[in-house]
């Protein structure tokens, strides 16, 4: 992965993965008004190393030696213009070192810059959202050297990093009395001011007072005539695990801190819930919703789930056992009394307990949401603008929730005139009229092809409302979501499309007998179409449009037959009605051909806009131009 590798004695240079110089460059220019972050995620990193320590020494004690008070201590030397973050957590090998500090693991981020424009790489929140970590530091240091050693390897067996921050690092066996891991950043010259106790107690007090071990700071006093003492270490945080503490002592922007340590986001989140609950099931759990998607959501191997602890002993990051796919977007945490404390990915996946906590968190989550979707409708909304499309996957994934999760949905509809997706289903159901017993919608390729679509003429007429759904997925999640509330759902493009109940008596006498005066029209065009059609019928539900093709309810639509080719699937051909509206004037006018040629070119016309109006494109334009052609040359 590196670009080139240099060794000189044990000592070797290495070049950084380009992803990594690019993501110090853009770091360093966008996060420059954030500086001071760079200590959070430093001693979210120490505290990771200290939860993973006690992990491993649960299997193997004899790690902890004889050091197994684990905290995290800062020191600073004006002098060497230094500021040391030292933790005696798990450490790191020579090779650990090179991957974690020399190139970024997750997949797609070569992606992910290589998209970012000019005006991007200067916004704070996209960087943000790509988690900034250990490579933050180069925002205030010029240099940093990394001195560490993996829990268990002997003292010469220790490891030096280093590097400015530009092209490459140096990585050199060292000897190292402690194990652990000692961050010393040169400070650039304009960045003295942490070198400073407050100032590094204030920022420590903003951002990482919820961390769960001792952060201590290295101070000297010095006496009245200004000598200096000897010096103490001063614990300056409360050293509790923020989700062991009672709801009402933790303050929002402690939640929100601890947020950010747990979900490595820049950004806060957007609502949480932190429950503790005993009895059957005993756990404590804290589920966030954050305001940003994360960059790789819809990439594969995205890593997503909920931090695991036992007991308050961490466990694993990324359990994706206590989610459904569908809220993978969830982040926070989950301690349980009722697992083993020697769990493994394996275990989890086929126990009992596993089952329940997934069972009752995805409850509080949906219901979290629900919450946050009747009370705050601005910030459901931005909720939804981000995470909308991955919900949309829950009806078909968990049917169980699946009420629970209708109730979340939010659509575009005829009700407004924005393609902004934020009416819910409840509130359509609201807005029903008198005798309406069906939630009506319609599926297409945009906003701008529904909202046009011909099939809406005759609900724009009758003032009924319908639901406008124009994302790759809406098919897909419209075949699982069949009844809201007792309504059943209807696609309007279907056949079985019956609005009659909405019609006086007098209309429909009048139509009945126009239906039986068009009688022969429609079977000179079944004739002239043969198995082009499954069918050729009269329809009165238009208004300025000639004839639309729908299909019949149980087969399949427009929409699917596109899905299922776009994924590359072989599918029947749609099996298209052509209905007709008698009272067009240009329908009038091809009832009235008498000549056969013509009337076929009518007929061509008359299905050709059709299949255009409903596929956006049609098998045959040629013949079709051809046929209005030769009708307008009569003409
Ligand atoms: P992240 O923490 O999001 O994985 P970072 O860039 O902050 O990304 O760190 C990269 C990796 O370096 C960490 O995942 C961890 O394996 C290792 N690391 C960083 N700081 C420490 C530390 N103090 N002790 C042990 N390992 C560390």
């Amino acid at each position: 992965m590196s670009e080139k590798t240099m060794v000189n004695g044990n000592k070797e240079t290495r070049g950084f993965q380009s992803e990594v110089k690019q993501l110090l460059h853009l770091m360093i220019h966008s996060l420059y008004s954030n500086k001071e972050i760079f200590l959070r995620e430093l001693i979210s990193n120490a505290s990771d190393a200290a939860d993973k320590l006690r992990f491993k020494a649960l299997s193997q004690p004899d790690l902890y030696g004889d050091d197994a008070e684990l905290g995290v201590k800062l020191s600073f030397d004006k002098e060497a213009k230094t500021l040391t973050i030292s933790d005696n957590g798990i450490g790191m090998t020579r090779d650990d070192v090179v991957e974690h500090l020399g190139t970024i693991a997750k997949s797609g981020t070569a992606e992910f810059f290589s998209k970012l424009s000019d005006e991007q790489t200067k916004d704070s929140q996209l960087i943000g959202q790509f988690g900034v970590g250990f490579y933050s530091a180069f925002i205030v240091a010029d240099r940093v050297t990394v001195r560490t050693r993996a829990a268990g390897a002997s003292a010469e067996d220790a490891v030096e990093w280093q590097s400015h921050g530009e092209g490459d690092y140096t990585v050199e066996t060292i000897e190292k009395a402690a194990r652990g891991t000692d961050i010393i950043l040169h400070l650039r010259d304009e960045e003295q001011e942490f070198l400073n106790d407050y100032r590094l107690r204030e920022i420590i007090g903003k951002y990482s007072d919820h961390i769960g071990i001792p952060v201590s700071i290295f101070t000297v006093e010095t006496d009245e005539e200004g000598n200096p003492g000897e010096g103490k270490w001063e614990q300056i945080n409360k050293a509790q695990a923020l989700w062991t503490r009672n709801k009402s002592e933790i303050t929002d922007e402690e939640y929100q801190e601890f947020y950010k340590h747990i979900a490595h986001d820049f950004t806060d989140p957007l609502q949480w819930s932190h429950n503790r609950v005993e009895g059957k099931q005993d756990y404590t759990s804290l589920l966030y919703v954050p305001s940003k998607a994360p960059w790789d959501l819809y990439n594969r191997d995205q890593k997503h789930g909920l931090k695991l602890y036992v007991q308050r002993v961490f466990i694993m990051d990324d359990a994706d056992q206590f989610m459904p796919g569908y809220l993978r977007f969830m982040r926070g945490l989950i301690d349980s009394n009722d697992l083993p404390l020697n769990v493994s990915r394996e275990i989890l996946q086929d126990t009992k307990v596993t089952q329940s906590l997934r069972n009752a968190l995805t409850k509080r989550a949906l219901t979290m949401l629900e919450r946050l979707g009747n009370n705050d409708k601005e910030k459901y909304q931005g909720f939804w603008n981000e995470f909308g499309q991955v919900l949309k996957e829950g009806p078909a994934e968990d049917f169980a929730n699946r009420e629970k999760v209708a109730k979340l949905l939010r659509f575009a509809s005829t009700n407004g005139d924005s393609s902004e997706q934020s009416v819910a289903l409840a509130d359509y159901v609201e807005r029903m009229k008198e005798g309406q017993d069906k939630i009506y919608y319609l599926t297409a390729d945009s906003y701008q092809a529904a909202k046009n679509s011909p099939h809406l003429e005759q609900f724009r007429a009758k003032g009924l409302e319908v639901i406008l759904m124009y994302d790759r997925i809406d098919e897909w999640l419209m075949s699982y979501l069949t009844e809201f509330d007792g309504k059943q759902l209807q696609s309007i493009t279907k056949a079985n499309l019956d609005l009659s109940q909405f019609d006086d008596e007098e209309v429909k006498e009048e139509r009945k007998e126009k239906e039986q005066a068009f009688t022969s029209v429609i079977e000179r065009l079944k004739a002239y179409y043969g198995d082009r059609v499954k069918e050729v019928r009269t329809t009165f539900k238009l208004s300025e449009t000639p004839a639309v093709v729908v299909t019949d309810e149980f087969e399949m639509g427009t929409q699917m037959a596109k899905l299922l080719a776009a994924a590359g699937q072989d599918a029947p051909e749609v099996q298209y009605i052509l209905e007709v509206n008698p009272e067009h004037g240009l329908v009038t006018m091809m009832a009235d051909e008498a000549d056969e040629a013509h009337f076929g070119r009518w007929a061509e016309w008359l299905l050709g806009q059709a299949m255009l109006a409903e596929k956006g494109s049609m098998a045959d334009p040629n013949q079709f131009l051809k046929a209005i052609n030769q009708l307008l040359t009569k003409v």
